[in-house]
């Protein structure tokens, strides 16, 4: 619960402090999902043994979430940093000069098409309350929502894409070479048209539009990858 959701009793503020960590969820998935099948897959049409796809595609699973979590866990951690900054700044400036931070205040709303009298009663009542609380959400966009834990952030992108990166295994149950690769390929589609899916009913968007671009694209990724390990056979790399 917000501060904000005691003023606007929508349903969709709900929704938006919940699509940021599904969003981010479900991209880890779909990051897993085409990057460990387009490895299997160009591995497979390389002609090595299965079990040698089985290590390539073990390896960039583990790869592929390290990767994940140092890239978020830098990402999350350098947004804090900014977000403490602008923090300490905001209050020094408080501070020093609370009459025109008020003027500045005044101005935003102002800005936002409130009459200048009634944005200056508001800027008053805020300074009054809690005025680096209504600086930093109105002056500098920071939400209850966009202050991340870096360590939670990168434990839940790494665990994303181990969900997702797990599935084109799948593919290596079917009994012949030919339809591995044909069932990693089908599992993986499958995967990210579900993946799609999900990303649009936590956006609130229209599903059949994202969940075509991701299908579209990873089947893209994995064509492109299948024609890179084909090549690497025929030279005998
Ligand atoms: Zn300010």
């Amino acid at each position: 619960m917000t501060r904000h959701d005691r003023f606007t009793p929508h349903p969709e503020t709900h929704t938006a402090s919940r699509a940021g960590w599904l969003r981010a969820a479900v991209l880890g998935a779909n990051d897993g999902l085409v990057s460990i099948a387009s490895l299997m897959v160009g591995l497979a049409a390389s002609g090595v043994s299965t079990s040698t796809v089985v290590t390539g595609g073990l390896a960039g699973l583990s790869a592929g979430a390290m990767s994940m979590a140092a890239g978020e866990y830098v990402s999350v951690s350098s947004q804090v940093d900014v977000e403490t900054a602008d923090r300490a700044k905001e209050a020094r400036e408080l501070a020093e000069a609370p009459e025109a931070e008020l003027a500045e205040l005044t101005a935003i709303y102002e800005n936002r098409g409130v009459p200048r009298d009634l944005a200056r009663q508001v800027a008053e009542a805020l300074h009054a309350a809690d005025p680096l609380q209504a600086h930093l959400r109105d002056e500098l966009g920071h939400s209850d929502n966009t202050s991340a834990n870096p360590l939670q952030a990168a434990l839940a992108s790494a665990a994303s894409f181990l969900v997702g990166g797990l599935l084109p295994f799948l593919g290596l149950l079917a009994p012949s070479s030919t339809a591995r690769l044909w069932l990693i390929v089908v599992v993986t589609l499958s995967g990210l048209a579900l993946a799609g899916v999900l990303g649009a009913r936590a956006a609130g968007t229209t599903v059949l539009g994202p969940a075509a671009r991701v299908v579209i694209g990873g089947g893209l990724a994995m064509a492109v990858t299948a024609a890179v390990g084909q090549i690497a056979h025929v030279s005998g790399v």
